[in-house]
């Protein structure tokens, strides 16, 4: 599908509506703001395919586990990601007739998502028995009132005269396509229509979370605000109202639809039905323009710090804006509860909000992008689940503070039921801790290590104590039986990354300990007692691991081994495969799968890229060299680290093909399957692959430091980011890269590696 989407630098657009590409559609003209979503569906009726998709955010189903043999350990529960009740809904009758765009005669059909102003727009024309009619749609959800949904539902005519009717509704009749059961996960409390409003408010079953939507209307004819009589329906878990005019040739009608949308996790189920109303009417007496004004002055501030400018290059510029537009609309780091889903709220697949993803995809983002309390608000929602992830290693037999965090979760609780990834794919805990090690370098406040970060730390190191055992046979400390991010290898021992992060969380969490314990001795002694922490005993046997723990390595090649045995495969490279066979997820068997040397997504490099500065960079060129050629990217987290390695040994093709694979992702549509939703998580990747790889941005010793490289197709990039208190902004051009201090104090940094004092308001450079 690449090429389907029109190359714009602000704008997604579709061109003609093309029915087998709906879902997809769906998917890539999501709105969100933080606190709901919507996919792109349609306001009217609509009886071709397509995936309902209302979310809130933090809202889930307890969905009971569905597995052909029960392990223990397990999980009760799979958390869905819901559908919630459908607030956008406006039906349309043209004479009496439905308007269904998979049933009518059209013309010039045009969506546009506009990521500058936060909006999705679509017109087209129907031509209704040889009538024609233009309609025009716009909506938003309001980045400043997050809990307002504005739509504009515009239709002129051009020569028909005749009957308009509208049916604005709520729909609790919703269901997920991704259930256990095919149960209902929503029950109706109340419900309720009147003339030109209506609410509907319900509960999901077990988790019992509350929503209330509310409903309200304007029509005009003309630009002027016209009452006509009105129908009030209250079917099963439906209101609406139903309202006429009449339209001739030459004029407009313009439907105006306000929505609050609230959620049990902002306010008591009890004051909803209230409330719900007083923010509409507020949101109403505003007026649609003005929302939208605020809407998009929120969007332009966001922007003002966000947004990369690549010159040169319109379908990367493209494709960045799209993932910066959606990873601001899917977290707004208002909320420590929240966190962001792989789908965040463009579709239902893969339940939870949670998994590794963001610790080792997302914090960069919003480190640079966002004020120092985003990325600790996630921080603070892990440190929020540490007693449960205490809990889930109980659970697995670990014991005295072992935590382990889920595979995914909403609550702090693991909803993941595959075994080989459940108990095995533990280096998620690695990510957890060094997510805290990576915000203290960038932000420098340390005492977040005294506050939180390492109680965390305690409880992860002692999990890795239990989980890594002593082999006799190797004289070595090793661990059995562990998935890595290559998740098309099960139950290896030894996976190189995994070790890596354990041995590495060790080391860093006895540096917390002697900080903690020098800076802050009052804070030290309350998390001893707190967590039973046995000092000695404890980092005594940490310094044993750390110090014998096996790493596999191949010494003809000398590269790091992905995992003990990975040369007994047979060494093909992902080049010789044949095209039709890709992605093999989609053709092969498991079992091919797990017995083929073939790499899901960055194992070994995932690793090099965390722990660059540790090694030379011929070593990361033979390890790069050798694994890249076995890797087939079948995870959306795969390209970008890999664009960024390719930055750094010098490869630019390389770190520009895996640049728009990583970006482009979803609007080409690489892995097929963007009809499920977006890969909100890998767009953080795709930020790190700009500014981290071809802006050559990393923090070393201490200090900030840009190596640029830009792409050869590329004339210039330039970013902004906060650091410190600060607003930086880099230029890169070709022969020259300049770095200015908008606001904020003098700093030192380096610049191709030479330590430069820049200036508050101030700009230096340095030649390429
Ligand atoms: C990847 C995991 C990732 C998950 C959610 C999987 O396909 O292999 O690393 O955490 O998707 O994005």
């Amino acid at each position: 599908m690449k090429g389907y989407y029109k190359a714009d630098p602000w704008s997604i657009i579709e061109e003609g509506f093309d029915p087998g590409m709906q879902e997809a559609s769906e998917s890539i003209f999501s709105l969100g703001n933080g606190r709901m979503g919507q996919r792109a569906n349609f306001e009217e009726h609509y009886s071709g395919p397509t995936l309902q998709g209302t979310y809130l955010a933090g809202i889930y189903y307890p969905d009971k586990t569905r597995v052909g043999w029960w392990k223990n350990g397990y999980p009760e529960y799979f958390a869905k990601v819901l559908n919630a009740p459908n607030w956008i809904g406006i039906d349309v009758e043209i004479d009496g007739e439905i308007l269904d765009l998979h049933n009518c005669e059209l013309k010039e059909f045009r969506r546009e998502l506009n990521m500058r102003q936060g909006y999705l727009e679509r017109s087209f024309t129907v031509v209704d028995k040889g009538k024609i009619l233009n309609i025009s749609v716009r909506r938003f959800l309001s980045m400043k009132r997050d809990e307002i949904g504005a739509i504009r539902y515009g239709i002129k005519s051009l020569d028909y005269s005749g009957t308009l009717t509208f049916i604005p509704y709520i729909d609790g009749n919703v269901v997920n396509r991704d259930s256990n059961y095919d149960e209902k996960f929503w029950e109706m409390e109340k419900a309720e229509a009147s003339e030109g409003t209506g609410y509907l408010m319900a509960k999901t079953r077990k988790s019992g979370f509350v929503s209330c939507m509310t409903m309200g209307y304007e029509l005009q004819l003309n630009q002027v605000k016209v009452d006509v009589g009105v129908e009030v329906i209250e079917k099963s878990d439906y209101v609406a109202n139903r309202l006429e005019c009449r339209l001739e040739p030459g004029d407009e009608a313009k439907f105006y639809k306000y929505a609050s949308v609230l959620s049990s996790m902002n306010h008591h189920p009890s004051g909803m039905v209230k409330q719900g109303k007083k923010l509409l009417s507020s949101a109403m007496e505003a007026g649609f323009d003005l929302l939208f004004k605020e809407h998009s002055e929120a969007w332009e501030s966001n922007w003002a710090h966000s947004d990369i400018i690549i010159e040169g290059d319109l379908a990367a510029q493209q494709a960045i804006r799209f993932n910066i537009f959606q990873l601001n609309q899917t977290y707004t780091g208002k909320d420590d509860r929240l966190n962001i889903g792989p789908k965040g709220f463009t579709g239902e697949k893969y339940g939870g909000s949670t998994y590794w993803d963001t610790e080792a995809y997302m914090i960069p983002f919003y480190l640079s992008t966002a004020t120092q309390d985003v990325p600790k608000n996630l921080l603070i929602y892990r440190y929020k689940h540490l007693e449960k992830a205490i809990e889930n290693g109980e659970k697995l037999g670990f014991r005295a503070g072992a935590a382990l965090y889920p595979m995914v979760t909403m609550n702090g609780e693991e909803c993941h039921n595959e075994w080989e990834i459940t108990f095995e794919e533990i280096h998620r805990n690695g990510a957890i801790a060094y997510a805290i090690y990576n915000y203290i370098r960038y932000t420098g406040d340390r005492d977040y290590l005294a506050e939180y970060g390492l109680e965390v730390l305690l409880g992860i190191s002692r999990f890795w104590q239990q989980r890594i055992s002593w082999s006799e046979e190797k004289g070595k400390y090793v661990m059995l039986g562990v998935t890595g991010p290559n998740e098309y290898e099960n139950n290896v021992n030894n996976n190189w990354y995994t070790n890596k992060m354990a041995s590495w969380t060790l080391k860093y969490t006895l540096e917390a300990l002697q900080y903690v314990g020098e800076s802050h001795p009052k804070s030290l002694d309350k998390i001893v007692r707190k967590t039973g922490f046995r000092s000695k005993e404890e980092t005594e046997a940490w310094k044993k691991i750390l110090n014998h723990l096996h790493f596999p390595y191949h010494q003809e090649l000398d590269v790091f081994l992905q995992q003990d045995g990975f040369m007994d495969k047979e060494q093909i490279l992902a080049a010789d495969l044949d095209p039709k066979q890709r992605p093999i997820n989609q053709h092969w068997s498991w079992d091919r799968i797990l017995r083929s040397c073939f790499i899901k997504q960055a194992d070994v490099l995932q690793g090099i890229y965390a722990f660059e500065e540790e090694y030379e960079i011929d070593t990361i060129k033979r390890n790069f060299d050798f694994y890249e050629p076995r890797t087939v990217h079948e995870s959306s987290l795969s390209p970008c680290v890999h664009s960024i390695l390719a930055s750094r040994i010098g490869r630019p093709d390389k770190a520009y093909e895996m640049y728009l694979r990583t970006s482009r992702l979803d609007l080409d549509d690489y892995n097929n399957e963007v009809d499920e939703g977006l890969h909100i998580t890998s767009m953080g990747g795709t930020w790190m692959s700009v500014v981290y790889g071809f802006g050559g941005m990393k923090i070393r010793d201490g200090e900030l430091s840009f190596e640029p490289r830009l792409p050869e197709k590329w004339k210039g990039l330039s970013f902004k980011i906060l650091y410190r208190g600060r607003t930086l902004k880099v230029n890169i051009e070709k022969s020259k890269v300049t770095v200015e201090n908008l606001e904020g104090e003098d700093m030192d940094l380096l610049l191709n590696n030479d330590r430069i004092r820049l200036k508050s308001g101030d700009s230096v450079f340095a030649d390429l």
